[in-house]
């Protein structure tokens, strides 16, 4: 049998992991973002991007849903929502 192994962090691009999530992602409110790209900086998966105030975006097909992001933003901008209710 045949079992692949990620035993290094931020190789989610060769992965689709997205489906991993238990149930919440996160919603970008862009209100009140600063451009700080702390988000972007401490998703360990690397698949969060912006460039610019109210810009931020996850790759929701390799984001694990972790809250890493909504936890850290200072300005609250990034909330975690259930996966039907992200708009
Ligand atoms: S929840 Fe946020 S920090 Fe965690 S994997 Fe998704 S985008 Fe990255
Ligand atoms: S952490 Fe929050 S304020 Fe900073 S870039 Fe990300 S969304 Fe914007």
């Amino acid at each position: 049998m045949f079992v692949k192994i990620i035993s290094r962090p931020g190789t989610t691009r060769e992965h689709e992991t997205g489906s991993w999530r238990m149930g919440l992602k996160p919603q970008f409110l862009r209100e009140k973002c600063i451009d700080c790209s702390l988000c972007a900086l401490l998703c360990p998966e690397g698949v969060l991007k912006g460039s610019g105030k109210n810009t931020y975006q996850t790759d929701y097909r390799y984001c694990k849903g972790c809250g890493i992001c909504a936890e850290e933003c200072p300005e609250k901008d990034i909330i975690m929502v259930k996966e039907e209710d992200e708009a």
